[in-house]
């Protein structure tokens, strides 16, 4: 066999490979180097006219999203890199109808939310995490890179402006929802990745969804149909991985489910409930230990979610005698099992939409494992324990380096 038959690491690898490529070109020190996004060239453009702050069941009942009364955007262009980025009063985009957003899904997002602390603060839970899986998204569909950091620095003075009055002092207990977005903007159809983008910070309301009464209500997905494939890009928060499941999901909700369990594979491994993380907590077969388990990451089907990496890190830390984490495959016929032998204790759905949402039933063709929940339908004991803890550091309640302070004026 000639040498040039042995396959190029880029021949097999191409994701990890192009991914590096690109991190490389970013890092690059010659004369030409494109800007890098720096938050200090941050320009500021106040509105002139700031819109009344609505209370949160107003602002939630349209059928439009409420945002505040800025964003902050930042162009980017091949040649030049990031522009300076602008802070400047919420409205509309402009884009060209042949924008490659439009046509080929060079979208990504992030989402997390701002809480006003018991104790009159300000707070985002672990943007440092949110900015490194946005920059990680990007990669995947061809956006340019950037430094997450100055991401994070960016989320930190929109707060800054819109924070105190959009989520004001007297509102302890409530949250606002951040979104940053870069979407590829360059007006070619050509099918290519895109010359030019745009990144976006936006705030918004949102409405609360922890807990529907009684528990979420979970529908296995139907077997025609996968949210994420192993060498696909359900670890992305692209937005192309969420349009196409929205299918069935509605039809869970006809049939009176909240979510759909996504199944993986020929042996129903369970992956993610709806846009969350899935736990169970079971009796381990064999040893009838209490175990913590949720799907893994090393096959990049589901997404490394901050509250999913935040829940198994207070079990690890804080309930390290009580139950054992295990990230681990697992799937629905072993359920099915636990729920006969009577070994499932709880479940629940993570993720900062739900937080963290206590699941009392899973409908699987035609079967319902029905889960048990904790006292006055709230949520079990392990269930309650991590979600009081994650939730006292986003609340002010525990001082935690997990909570970054937004700094207000007094
Ligand atoms: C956003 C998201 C999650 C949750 O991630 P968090 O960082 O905890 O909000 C889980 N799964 C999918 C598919 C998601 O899009």
């Amino acid at each position: 066999m000639a040498p040039s038959a042995v396959p190029q690491q880029q021949d097999v690898d191409l994701t990890a490979a192009a991914v590096q490529r690109k991190e490389a070109q970013s890092h690059a020190t010659n004369g030409t180097t494109p800007q890098e996004l720096d938050a200090s060239r941050l320009t500021y453009t106040l509105t002139s006219k700031p819109r009344p702050v609505p209370d949160e069941a107003v602002a939630n009942a349209g059928d439009e999203t409420v945002a505040t009364d800025h964003m902050v955007t930042a162009v980017w262009r091949a040649a030049s890199g990031w522009a300076a980025p602008e802070l400047k009063p919420y409205g509309p985009l402009s884009l060209m109808p042949t924008a490659s957003c439009l046509h080929y899904a060079t979208e990504c997002f992030e989402g997390l939310k701002v809480f006003r602390g018991h104790d009159g603060r300000l707070r985002v839970f672990r943007p440092d995490r949110n900015a490194a899986r946005m920059r990680m998204s990007a990669g995947r569909i061809s956006l340019p890179l950037f430094e997450p950091a100055e991401l994070e620095k960016l989320m930190v003075a929109l707060l800054t402006v819109d924070g105190p009055r959009w989520l004001p002092k007297e509102r302890p207990g409530n949250f606002l929802y951040l979104r940053p977005t870069l979407i590829g903007t360059q007006s070619q159809l050509g099918v290519q990745a895109p010359k030019e983008a745009m990144l976006y910070i936006i705030v918004t309301f949102m409405p609360r969804m922890d807990s529907p009464p009684g528990g979420m209500r979970l529908h296995t997905s139907p077997e025609d149909m996968v949210r994420a494939w192993v060498g696909g890009f359900g670890y992305a928060k692209v937005g192309a991985n969420y349009g196409p499941s929205l299918m069935a999901t509605q039809d869970a909700r006809r049939r009176g489910f909240h979510q759909i369990l996504w199944l993986y594979g020929e042996q129903g491994e369970c992956t993610e409930a709806g846009a969350s993380n899935f736990f169970v907590v079971w009796r381990r077969k064999g040893d009838g230990k209490r175990e913590l388990i949720t799907a893994p990451l090393d096959d990049k089907l589901i997404l490394d979610g901050v509250t999913r990496r935040s829940c198994i890190d207070v079990a690890r830390e804080r309930l390290a005698g009580e139950v054992e984490v295990t990230e681990r495959k697992y799937t629905i016929a072993e359920l099915v099992e636990a729920d006969a032998e009577g070994r499932i204790l709880e479940a629940f759905a993570a993720g900062t939409a739900y937080f963290i949402c206590p699941v009392s039933q899973i409908h699987h063709r035609g079967q319902d494992i029905n889960i048990p929940m904790g006292p006055e339908g709230k949520a079990g004991e392990v269930t309650s324990k991590i979600k009081g803890v994650v939730g006292d550091i986003m609340y002010g309640r525990e001082q935690h380096p997990w909570g970054v302070v937004i700094p207000e004026k007094e």
